[in-house]
């Protein structure tokens, strides 16, 4: 699992503006209709992860007020709900298409409710973010990047959170196995994109190195998902 000549990023944000756009906007959404089994199985396995990551996020206190970054935000999984929980929620997508999706569906989701504030959409990739936020939240997005890349986001992730981080990622175990006999599953070569697998170990490293330690985790596994989600604090306040 190496690096890809091109870079992977352009790869990748040229994907998530075309069929990877198409691809996980119907993952990720409701309808069941031309949703194929193994799609419906990944919806199921994302949903847990993002009730997962939204149990953590509640399990610290209430959210209501504190600012929250999601980045790599997709189609707003993630920011509606927390925005609905009333945190000040900036949802960052290196795709525009998946921005506006987001944003749509934000719009639509929380109409009725002025008593929230809407989230703050922007189409940047994560590298670029800046600023600092309470919580900073990134799901699901490590996956499309190999390890050295990932070690360097999980860093400049940890550097814009001022009290927590949410990381979730595609294990480095079995999982190998069952990619390979799903390869419909992620995209492969040949759809443009890969996926990247990370030792929880090695992921633990990268926070450690920028002081930072992993407080909760989660596991959450379908037929043909599964992720690991972590909950790190900086050393001092662990
Ligand atoms: N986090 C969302 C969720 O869990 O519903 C979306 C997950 S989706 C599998 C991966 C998302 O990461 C896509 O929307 C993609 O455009 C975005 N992405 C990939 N690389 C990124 C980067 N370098 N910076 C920001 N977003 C990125």
């Amino acid at each position: 699992a190496e690096d890809v000549g091109g870079g992977d990023k352009e790869v990748v944000r040229d994907y998530f503006n075309n069929t990877g756009f198409e691809r996980w906007k119907k993952i990720y959404g409701e309808a069941t209709e031309g949703v194929n089994s193994v799609q419906l199985d990944i919806r199921l396995g994302h949903a847990q992860t993002v009730e997962n990551a939204l149990s953590m996020l509640r399990d610290g206190g209430p959210i209501a007020g504190l600012s929250v970054c999601d980045a790599g935000c997709g189609t707003g999984s993630f920011s509606i709900p927390l925005a609905s929980d009333g945190a000040l929620v900036t949802a960052s997508d290196i795709s525009a298409a998946m921005v506006a999706e987001a944003e749509r569906q934000a719009r639509e989701t929380l109409a009725d409710r002025p008593d929230i504030q809407m989230p703050k959409f922007e189409v940047k990739d994560l590298e670029s973010l800046d600023g600092k936020f309470d919580i900073v939240v990134c799901l699901d997005v490590l996956i499309h990047y190999p390890q050295g890349k990932a070690e360097a986001m999980i860093a400049h992730l940890a550097s814009l959170a001022e009290s927590r981080l949410v990381l979730s990622f595609a294990p480095k175990t079995l999982y190998y196995d069952l990619l390979k006999r799903v390869g419909e599953l992620f995209p492969g070569p040949s759809k443009a994109t890969r996926a990247y697998l990370h030792a929880e170990r090695d992921v633990e490293q990268a926070l450690e190195k920028v002081g930072w330690r992993v407080r909760k985790r989660g596991f959450i596994r379908t037929r043909f998902y599964f992720a690991k989600l972590v909950e790190a604090v900086p050393v001092g306040l662990a």
